[in-house]
């Protein structure tokens, strides 16, 4: 009778083990099928034995079974299998149990992927098995290259007026010193820490105002007002130097509902491109017009224009061309004038023909 009980005991601890195994594997399953990330399980010799539905899309094939018997080196391009075989060392040899590093594999089609690999050793009916989890980070490595890219060269742009600014005003201090005499000489220095303070001004608010947007804080305050007003007022610094005619034409009267300050803010962007990148052109037209139910205004240069294939990319952040190089800036100003017109519900864009000019322009619901 006892014996009885005990094979009883013992036949429902098996039950609720095998219940308990069944569940524990169909958790695994799920989460491994379902998971986002490429999932992939290797034998000792490195063949995988079992992927997941991510990891087939992840290496751009239709099916597992294009994938299952194969090595990850056969989707790594040469130069970093060194990458691959650090990450099958230190888990195979050194027995460590996990290890994680970021490196590339090649699509299907031909494409290159940065992924960031972790893998982990687990036992599996007596063998030890790989569990590798592979997230595509190939945007996120881009965005990083791009950000240290921008970082060097807002330092670089950064530095440059500072420079001049220390060499100035170490000459305006050694000139007041000798005489206080106000001398030519005083009056050129002076002039160009004024211009190289704005240049400084003009970059820390491109930074500033590129960090809002990020954030979600571009806010508008929005008054009547008439755009003529704005457009005279706008670019004294460019006005009182004399080089360069800043021509109103169109619509005088027009009142716009807007954001005074941000859409000067779009003008002087537009205007200090067309004196930096055209500068020969010394005439600017700044055009307002009446289009079915927007206001478009037009800032037009007769510089050198811009080759079509970058027209669409002129607005996108960083974006310079390769013409620009030789003028200071960020590649900041259109992608922010672009976020205040469009805010506003309005549009922007450009139009170019080499060797004529370029007109910007954008428009404001009416
Ligand atoms: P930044 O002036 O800091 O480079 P912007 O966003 O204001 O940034 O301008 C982006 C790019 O558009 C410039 O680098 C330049 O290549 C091009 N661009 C802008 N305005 C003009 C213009 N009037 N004529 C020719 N190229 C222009």
């Amino acid at each position: 009778m006892k014996t009885h009980q005990l094979l009883q005991n013992e036949i429902a601890a098996l039950k609720k083990e095998n219940r308990e195994y069944r569940e524990s594997h169909s958790r695994f399953e799920t989460v491994f099928e379902n998971s986002r990330l490429g999932n992939k399980i290797i034998s000792a010799e490195l063949k995988i034995l079992q992927v997941n539905p991510a990891m087939v899309t992840l290496l751009g094939y239709d099916n597992k079974e294009e994938i299952i018997g194969s090595k990850i080196f056969d989707y790594a391009p040469d130069y970093c299998h060194k990458d691959w075989k650090v990450l099958q060392e230190r888990l195979w040899q050194k027995a460590t149990p996990s290890f994680s590093l970021e490196t590339c594999l090649m699509k299907r089609d031909g494409t290159l992927i940065w992924c960031q690999v972790t893998s982990i050793l687990f036992p599996d009916h007596g063998e030890t098995l790989g569990y590798t989890i592979i997230e595509d980070v190939t945007e996120k490595y881009y965005l990083k290259l791009q950000k240290e890219g921008f970082i060097s060269i807002a330092s670089h742009e950064l530095k440059t007026p500072v420079t001049v600014l220390r060499a100035n005003t170490q000459l305006i201090e050694r000139k007041m010193k000798i005489g206080g005499l106000i001398t030519a000489d005083l009056v050129k220095f002076c002039t160009v820490t004024a211009k190289n303070v704005l240049k400084l001004n003009h970059l820390v608010d491109d930074l500033l105002n590129s960090t809002r947007i990020d954030r979600g804080e571009l806010e508008l305050h929005k008054t009547i007002f008439i755009l003529a007003d704005v457009i005279k007022g706008c670019c004294t610094h460019i006005r009182l130097e004399g080089k360069y005619k800043i021509t109103n034409t169109g619509e005088n009267l027009v009142q716009v509902y807007a954001d005074q300050f941000k859409i000067d803010q779009v003008l002087v962007n537009l205007v200090n491109n067309a004196v930096k990148y055209a500068p020969e052109s010394l005439e600017i037209i700044i055009n307002v017009e009446k289009i079915k139910g927007f206001i478009k205004v037009t800032v037009s240069d007769r510089g050198e224009g811009i080759e079509p294939e970058h027209i669409a990319k002129l607005f996108d952040r960083y974006y310079r061309t390769n013409s620009a190089n030789r003028a200071s800036g960020l590649g900041l100003g259109l992608y922010i004038s672009k976020e205040i017109v469009t805010k506003h519900g309005g549009d922007i864009g450009a139009d170019s023909v080499v060797g004529k000019g370029s007109n910007f322009w954008f428009t404001l619901p009416d």
